[in-house]
């Protein structure tokens, strides 16, 4: 079964017109960006350490300000939308977990912040760990969990406001290969499951390849976007997949575009 996204009416989740940063300090983060992503895609920013990957999703979360161009979710303008309107959660590269608080603490501080009431609240944090396969771990301290499960607790910490978009940065980088598949077949799944649109950022190209309906290929000095990839395959994706050939084909095309990017500056002054 493929994604049904452009099969019926094509809502804009994400429209990044022109959107530009330069830092403070002068550094020239991101040349002018236009991009549209559609409600349901799974987008992946890939390019070389310093092409703007996580600038530019900060500005889609509303934490940076664009120094210039509009960027608009669901048609509205980012900064004019309230908390409760945004419907976006953001994952961090590291868990941030509160180490003193057990896990469904953790998970249901978005939601004490928001003042839900309690019992609410308990009902979404136990359907937000059913959906990592944690719910045996609601009382456990962070410490006590791997890598992998800390990071599914802050993907569920996500998850509990029920947003439609994912903002991921790197979220699986610091795990081994292993538990990183798993996390990243577990999140194709819950995609899928609650049709969410995906922006994430990794350094992997198999990871790109594997999660993404397109590849946004960026390059760096000053940061821009170079290329873009449909990655035509059907979901469910599974293991099968890796080690077919259009998978090597995509790679190969990825690893080459990467090369590309790496290597192509700007004749720009800064
Ligand atoms: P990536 O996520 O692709 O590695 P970043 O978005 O982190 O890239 O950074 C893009 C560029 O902006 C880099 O040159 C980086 O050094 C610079 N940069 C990032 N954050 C800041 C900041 N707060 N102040 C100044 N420059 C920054």
């Amino acid at each position: 079964m493929s994604n049904t996204s452009n099969t019926h009416e094509v809502i804009p989740a994400v429209e990044i017109l022109s959107v530009e940063k330069t830092y403070p300090n002068g550094t020239h983060a991101l040349m002018p960006v236009d991009l549209h992503i559609e409600e349901g895609e799974f987008i992946t920013l890939l390019g070389p350490s310093g092409c703007g990957k996580s600038t530019l999703l900060k500005m889609v979360a509303g934490l940076l300000e664009p120094s210039d161009g509009r960027l608009l979710l669901w048609r509205r303008p980012v900064h004019k939308l309230e908390e409760s309107q945004k419907k976006m959660a953001f994952v961090f590269q590291s868990p941030t977990l509160m180490p003193w608080a057990n896990v469904q603490t953790n998970v249901r501080l978005p939601l004490d912040l928001a003042g839900v009431p309690r019992t609410e609240a308990d009902a979404r944090v136990a359907e937000a760990l059913e959906l990592v396969g944690l719910s045996k771990f609601a009382d456990a301290l962070p410490r006590a969990l791997s890598g992998g499960m800390q990071m599914r607790v802050s993907i569920a910490r996500g998850l509990v406001t029920n947003p439609d978009l994912l903002l991921m940065d790197e979220p699986f980088g610091a795990l081994d290969e292993i538990t990183r598949h798993k996390l990243d077949s577990d999140l194709l799944e819950l995609w899928r499951k609650k049709k969410l649109t995906v922006i994430f950022v990794t350094h992997s190209i198999h990871e790109a390849v594997f999660l993404s309906t397109r590849v946004i290929m960026m390059a760096a000095r000053p940061g821009r976007v170079v290329e873009q990839f449909r990655i035509d395959e059907p979901f469910p994706r599974t293991a099968d997949f890796m080690v077919s050939p259009s998978f090597s084909q995509y790679a190969k095309q990825l690893q080459d575009s990467l090369l590309r990017a790496s290597t192509s500056h700007e004749e720009v002054t800064p």
